[in-house]
């Protein structure tokens, strides 16, 4: 078989952001409210107006957007919030970081919200975390009319879906306030990073502030003055601002972020295509409404004992191919039952179930498609060594 591509290392940094860089160490202006023309505030627009929304604060990471806009929500403390069990450790630390309290929601095998359990628990919550996981969007449709319907904020958590649409809506835009990631496993990779973008005014005034716009320097935020002259000093400084260079990192990613989305859509559907073929792998459907924008995949084994399941991680291993399965892994942070830190954990035998069967493989945008076939023929190669001699 072809040699396996190499599915953890990154795309070069575009030469234009390189060439930034050089100027700004060159000027040593590296703050984002003193540096001329701030490629901070340049991004902000940028990223604004490629998402279409009216607003967006750059931040110090996802989880940082995250924690900002439920402190710009003002929620009493040990107000509850919603939040999907099948999520990266950050999202409910992000809540108890803000002084409320996480509320788990299943997920069901095709990775998004269950939405029988979401109508269960919403009533008793004050806000929403809608986190794409993977990329994989939950039915907004759904969620929203439900949330509309109680008056209740849907914040997004679209660090790893930039770029996904639904019904046409880009991904971030359709709840109240959507944050993303500029962390190097993102499509838009700073190694570290975040944005939060919304269409509140007041809102993100009181997040600019305190992400760290101390004294007069929200006016270099082009957002209604009049919001920020009612926070001036009312609220704390959390100082999560973003620096001048990461921005500079980012900013000419913007112009090939299409091509990204295309290219990763279409090795994922490749070796989706090919996975399927396995009658012991299910890779669950898109909703309807819903236009991807994976570097990874992710597929269900089906029929399979835990054994198995083991077996088959460890045989893709040994052939030189990661392949995860996010339950079946030891302290896996998207695995609900290793949030220690929540206290009483509850139990969730649908996202458990989930979880134990779902496997997770990178497929970053970058790669030809010769180069996913042979990703997919090690996967299959995998499972017939270890269902043959099963079976034998
Ligand atoms: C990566 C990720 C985060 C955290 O992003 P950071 O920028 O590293 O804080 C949160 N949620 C999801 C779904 C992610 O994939």
């Amino acid at each position: 078989m072809p040699k396996l591509p190499n599915l953890t290392a990154a795309e070069p940094i575009p030469a234009a952001a390189q060439a930034e860089v050089e100027r700004i160490l060159q000027s040593g202006d590296l703050f984002r409210y003193t540096s001329e023309g701030s490629p901070v505030a340049l991004l902000e627009a940028e990223f604004a107006q490629a998402l279409g929304s009216k607003f967006a604060l750059a931040v110090s990471s996802c989880s940082a957007a995250l924690f900002l806009s439920l402190k710009a929500l003002e929620l009493p403390r040990d107000a509850k919030v919603l939040i999907p069990a099948f999520t990266f450790a950050a999202v409910p630390s992000s809540v108890v970081h803000a002084e409320l309290v996480p509320v788990l929601c299943e997920c069901g095998p095709d990775y998004r919200i269950d939405l029988e359990d979401f109508h269960a628990k919403l009533p008793s919550c004050s806000a929403v975390i809608i986190s794409h996981m993977r990329g994989h969007t939950s039915d907004m449709d759904a969620i929203m009319a439900a949330c509309d319907a109680q008056g209740i904020p849907v914040i997004e958590d679209a660090a790893h879906s930039l770029g996904t649409t639904w019904a046409g809506r880009n991904i971030g835009t359709i709840g109240k306030i959507g944050c993303f990631s500029f962390q190097s496993y993102k499509l838009l990779n700073a190694g570290e990073g975040g944005i939060l973008i919304t269409d509140d005014a007041d809102l993100v005034a009181r997040a600019v502030i305190m992400s760290g716009a101390y004294e007069y320097n929200w006016k270099k935020h082009p957002v209604l003055q009049e919001s920020f002259t009612k926070w001036q000093n009312e609220l704390p400084l959390y100082n999560l601002r973003l620096n001048t260079l990461s921005a500079a990192l980012i900013r000419p990613q913007l112009d090939v972020l299409a091509r990204r989305v295309r290219d990763g859509r279409r090795n994922h559907d490749h070796v989706a295509q090919l996975l399927q073929q396995s009658p012991w792998i299910d890779v669950p459907k898109s909703l309807a409404p819903e236009e991807r924008a994976p570097d990874s995949i992710q597929f269900n084994l089906v029929g399979m004992s835990d054994a198995q399941v083991d077996a088959f991680v460890s045989q893709a291993a040994a052939l030189g191919l990661k392949a995860e399965v996010f339950g079946r892994t030891q302290d896996n942070a998207r695995a609900f039952w290793n949030w220690k830190f929540l206290g009483d954990l509850p139990e969730l035998p649908l996202t458990r179930a989930m979880l134990s069967r779902a496997c997770d493989v990178r497929l970053p945008a970058r790669l030809e498609v010769e180069e996913c076939t042979t990703v997919a023929q090690t996967l299959l190669a995998a499972m017939d060594t270890i269902m043959a001699a099963d079976a034998a």
